[in-house]
């Protein structure tokens, strides 16, 4: 049986885990996390487990990808049951690429467990499906962070074009910069939008807009936590539930 394990804790519920995720929480040995993995979840790993914090930032700086790479391999190399647990599913904006490259550099069998990522998650709350016929094709997941720290150069032209559900995941800081990429790329800056906080989690937020708004809304919101950002025809439906919502008398 596998001993190494990549695995997805989803949004931050507990409830969100797979029931994978949860049997392997209890056996594992040694678990390295990221630091979108919250309390709740640490609280369900095995008590005789060590416990890594991998997200830890050390005077202000993140732990290097490279110094998580080789923690793993060294953990893989106790022959302990090595989880690495990742906010989301590892498979998005999670570097798995890189720590499962070190695994098979090094020799090692490994699993991934998928999880549910946040723009899932964020869906889900709202009551929006991510595509509709007609309305939303397809489903882009971007990241609103390059690696100099600043937007990346995704190709706007493209991406209004095609029309579908535009998912921004990292990109809370520099919304402004991309709505205003697709904006002038042709995209309506009257198109819903929505940014989402904490998304899955009881303490979720969200602020519902247009293209040209949100970061406005953003501001507004002032999140502390994670931030997820949707843009489309499809985001009108969070619209349509807030107008509900607001509809029903309290009391
Ligand atoms: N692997 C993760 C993504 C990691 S990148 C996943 O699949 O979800 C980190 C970014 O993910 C954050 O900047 C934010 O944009 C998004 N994110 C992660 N968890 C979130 C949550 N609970 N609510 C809103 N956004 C979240």
């Amino acid at each position: 049986m596998a001993k190494i394990f990549l695995v997805g804790a989803g949004p931050g519920d507990p409830d969100l885990l797979t029931v994978k995720a949860l049997r392997l929480l209890a056996r594992a040995e040694i678990v390295l996390h990221d630091s979108l993995v919250g309390a709740e979840i640490l609280a369900l790993i095995n008590p005789g487990a060590e416990i890594v914090d991998a997200g830890k930032r050390c005077g202000g700086k993140a732990m290097a990808q490279g110094e998580i790479c080789r923690l793993l391999v060294e953990a893989a190399g106790t022959g302990r049951v090595v989880v690495r647990l990742k906010g989301g599913d590892p498979m998005i904006f999670g570097r798995a690429s890189e720590e499962m490259a070190a695994l098979r550099g090094a020799g090692f069998e490994f699993e991934v467990v998928p999880g549910i990522t946040a723009a899932c998650a964020a869906a889900a709350g709202a009551q929006i499906s991510l595509t509709q016929r007609g309305i939303a094709r397809g489903l882009h997941v971007l990241t609103g962070h390059g690696a100099e720290g600043g937007l990346p150069a995704h190709d706007w032209g493209a991406l209004v074009r095609s029309g579908g559900t535009i998912a921004v995941y990292m990109g809370a800081n520099t919304l402004p910069g991309l709505a205003a990429h697709l904006i002038e790329a042709g995209m309506a800056p009257d198109l819903p939008a929505m940014a989402v906080e904490n998304a899955g989690c009881a303490t979720a937020r969200e602020t519902v807009a247009t293209l040209s708004t949100l970061p406005r809304g953003l501001r507004t919101l002032a999140p502390l936590g994670p931030v997820l950002v949707l843009i489309g025809e499809a985001v009108a439906a969070a619209d349509r539930r807030l107008a509900v919502l607001e509809a029903v008398p309290v009391g």
